[in-house]
């Protein structure tokens, strides 16, 4: 089922309240915002063989643009289970992020089923399975403990093939599970909007190393390897590239979601709250401004380190080249962020009313302010 974009962000827009009326949110103790990145599987285990592909070196390659582009923020740390070839226990791996005292936990993997049929991408919570499919794919990932010499012992006689261990399963994560959710439907969302791909939502399961962290953690199934035509893409550069993409945007708007304290004080003075911010601003078009220039450029991505898209505004004999487009506030500050790390350090946002006119932000955002 499709949500139209519109109750997507109501629901957002509820769970982000939920997020900040609960004080418990994790926070590491360095002042940046601390992400692990878990590519699935490695060395002995090379996950699932859909199509003949190999799912570890897949969400590898995937881990690592992730990483790669996260690394620009400044106010970012990125920190890897493994960045090479090589089997990493479950427990380890959360231990990782536990040590880290991270603020996010994302695992990324590729479906893979006996049917070549199913395809899409699905973004899970830990939580106990609501039916057949998320438990059998709850059993596939965290068969991989078998890898491990002590599992037996190390999971309290966890058996991840047996029905029954799951009856039992615990779940440690329920003080993150709001944030965790809010991040998956972010994620999910970016999938959504930026690739070709079906969406099959967010989902709860027993995902074991989701169960060792101890802060908003998910688990990203980036699409089917047993699908031939989403296993080519996931197999492709360009498709590891626009699934990276989307888990970026999706990781900054959550960022951005929980540093929104920063964006309530710039807006205190504009009498707008959070909560009127995170929804849309139907009559304004946010963009983000790079540059300005007396010289007539082409607005394309390629003249503007790939950003996209790019417009051009004319003012006076001034062009103003702009980047992005969008009626959420939230969104705008991600795009801003994006471009300042592509090196526009100086970018800041720009807002245009229904009529194309530019608008300052007070004005933009006095259009959702309650006086
Ligand atoms: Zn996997």
């Amino acid at each position: 089922m499709l949500r139209s974009n519109s109750s997507l962000l109501l629901l957002l827009f509820c769970l982000a309240f939920t997020v900040f009326s609960n004080s418990s949110y994790s926070q590491s103790s360095s002042d940046k915002f601390v992400v692990v990145l878990d590519a699935g599987h490695g060395g002995e285990d090379p996950g699932n063989r859909g199509n003949g592909y190999y799912e570890k070196d897949i969400a590898l390659k995937i881990v690592l643009k992730v990483g790669k582009e996260l690394e620009k923020y400044e106010d970012l740390k990125v920190m890897y289970t493994r960045t090479t070839d090589v089997f990493i226990p479950l427990d380890k791996r959360a231990k990782i992020a536990n040590d880290a005292k991270a603020d996010l936990f994302v695992s990324i993997h590729c479906n893979g089923v006996a049917n070549s049929a199913p395809s899409g991408t699905e973004t899970f919570v830990l939580g106990l399975h609501r039916n057949e499919d998320n438990l059998e794919i709850a059993m596939k990932e965290n068969s991989v403990i078998k890898f491990e010499d002590d599992y037996e012992v190390k999971y309290d006689g966890f058996d991840p093939t047996s029905p029954e261990s799951y009856i039992g399963f615990t779940i440690m994560q329920e003080e993150f599970l709001d944030q965790s959710v809010l991040l998956a439907n972010f994620v999910q969302n970016q999938f959504q909007g930026s690739l070709n791909l079906k969406n099959r939502g967010v989902k709860q399961a027993g995902f074991l190393v989701l169960r060792e962290t101890y802060m908003p953690s998910v688990l990203i199934e980036t699409g089917f390897l047993t699908n031939k035509t989403e296993g080519a893409f996931l197999n492709s550069k360009k498709g590891q590239q626009k699934l990276s993409n989307a888990i970026v945007d999706g990781i900054n708007n959550y960022k951005n979601i929980i540093n929104i304290k920063a964006i309530e004080a710039e807006l205190s003075e504009y009498r707008v709250s959070s909560q009127d911010v995170m929804e849309d601003f139907s009559s304004v078009s946010f963009k983000v401004q790079l540059a300005a220039s007396s010289r007539k450029i082409e607005p394309s991505p390629q003249n503007f380190k790939e950003l996209s898209p790019i417009t051009r505004h004319q003012e006076n004999d001034l062009f103003k080249y702009l980047f992005g487009d969008t009626n959420n506030y939230v969104n705008a500050q991600t795009l801003k962020d994006k471009a300042k790390a592509e090196g526009y350090t100086s970018a800041f946002i720009v807002a245009f009313d229904s009529f194309g006119k530019k608008i300052s932000i007070k004005e933009a955002l006095k259009t959702r302010s309650s006086d």
